[in-house]
């Protein structure tokens, strides 16, 4: 039997017809969730879907799917093997992100469907609703998941009012968003293709990323409290200055995480200074920090590094300190049993890979728990995202596509 390979200009067609919804005329598109342009893109989608004969799905969190039945097909025996990514996007985000990973499971399912494979799992080839967070972030997938809260929903990350107006475009309750848990008997795998978003894949000159976790998030909020002061008449000894200790704090989780921790990373996205003024001495700064770290064990000892210096920053400048603790996602390795899939199938298809961490966030890590979850990069151009700049050629596109086809046939049984 020749092996089974995806129509590139079918494909191709459907990507370029996706980027059409909420295009910016740019190479961009406008396409956030549950958005007009977004829903238009779904339906367009389940078009494609039921125009080839596969049965569409859609489930109370809006997320949508292709169904392809197994020939042993008997709720709830018959597990599902899923592959997907999402079609919503940032605001003026880029055409590759999340629509390629859909396009490709769509057409992995038609490939399959067209020879007549016969699988002893059913596929399925999901759209995750909001992966982006315009609203929620990572809603579909989370519900699927059973990790949404009924107060999750109450305070969104895009606000309430949004929140609500997106639900009753799409004809969603937030009833229906918290009872879409599948459970995890039900669910065989969930493998994604995505762009890499970063240019790890261009400098190495490889051609698939095959990701080993997804890395965890920290936030907090850091307020470092002085004393307000006439800027002219205070000397620089009698200061308490806030701003100092905030800067100095700043700069050292920089050195913190160049020295010691070289697969992490930290941010400090926002300083706000009060009073704030020219001639003032700040009498307070609240320092927006987040760090992210690909295990465990890196996450919590760069916690303790990050929040001792705090303390020290404080205290070297004369400085109260508030702590407030904001959330974290602890970070997921992405199975074995997928890596050593997508691995195999790069190795049959004689492309290139190598292991990478995601620093971004991706719908797999809600469903972790559930079943063994894998996902592959291919290479973005000048490592360009979340911007039209966006841009991956296309014969990677394909070769991604490819392995996703040989990684999800491995995965239900069927290896060619
Ligand atoms: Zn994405």
């Amino acid at each position: 039997m020749t092996k089974l390979s995806i129509n590139s200009e079918r494909m191709r067609a459907d990507f370029d017809a996706l980027a059409q919804f909420g295009s910016t005329g740019d190479g961009g598109v406008q396409r956030p969730s549950l958005s007009e342009t977004h829903l238009a893109a779904r339906r367009w989608l389940r078009e494609q879907i039921e125009k080839v004969g596969m049965e569409f799905r859609i489930d109370g969190a809006g997320n949508h799917s292709a169904f392809l039945k197994s020939p042993n097909y008997q709720l709830p025996i018959t597990k599902t093997l899923l592959v997907g990514s999402h079609t919503d996007s940032v605001p003026y985000g880029g055409r590759f992100d999340g629509a390629l990973g859909v396009v490709a499971a769509l057409e992995v399912l038609r490939v399959l469907k067209e020879n007549n494979i016969e699988l002893s799992m059913n596929l399925e080839a999901m759209d995750f609703t909001d992966e982006e967070g315009t609203l929620v972030g990572l809603l579909g997938s989370s519900a699927v998941g059973g990790h949404l809260r009924a107060e999750h929903l109450q305070k969104p990350r895009g606000g309430r009012d949004a929140f609500e107006a997106g639900l009753a475009r799409a004809g969603l309750t937030e009833q229906g968003m918290l009872s879409v848990e599948r459970p995890a008997r039900s669910l065989a795998g969930y493998l994604e293709l995505h762009i890499e978003q970063g240019n790890r894949l261009i400098n190495a000159q490889k051609n698939i990323g095959i990701v080993t976790a997804i890395v965890g998030i920290m936030a907090y909020r850091l307020k470092f409290i002085g004393r307000a002061d006439h800027a002219g008449t205070t000397s620089m000894q009698d200061r308490r200055d806030a701003g100092q200790g905030a800067s100095a704090f700043t700069l050292a989780a920089r050195e913190i995480v160049l020295k010691d921790f070289p697969r992490c990373v930290a941010n400090v996205g926002k300083m706000e200074f009060a009073p704030g003024g020219f001639n003032i001495v700040p009498a307070s700064v609240v320092v927006s920090l987040e760090f992210r770290a690909p295990s465990d064990d890196e996450i919590v000892q760069l916690d303790h590094a990050l929040i001792e210096r705090a303390k020290l920053e404080a205290e070297r400048f004369n400085l109260g300190l508030e702590i407030e603790f904001l959330g974290k996602h602890s970070p997921t390795p992405m199975s074995q049993v997928a890596q050593k899939a997508f691995a195999d199938a790069c190795d049959e298809l004689g492309l290139s890979h190598m292991p990478l961490v995601s620093g971004a966030g991706h719908d797999a890590q809600s469903l972790a728990h559930l079943c063994p979850v894998g996902m592959i990069f291919v290479p973005s151009v000048n490592g360009a995202s979340h911007s039209p700049r966006e841009f991956t050629e296309w014969c990677d596109c394909v070769n991604g596509a490819n392995v996703l086809l040989q990684a999800a046939l491995r995965m239900a049984g069927g290896a060619a």
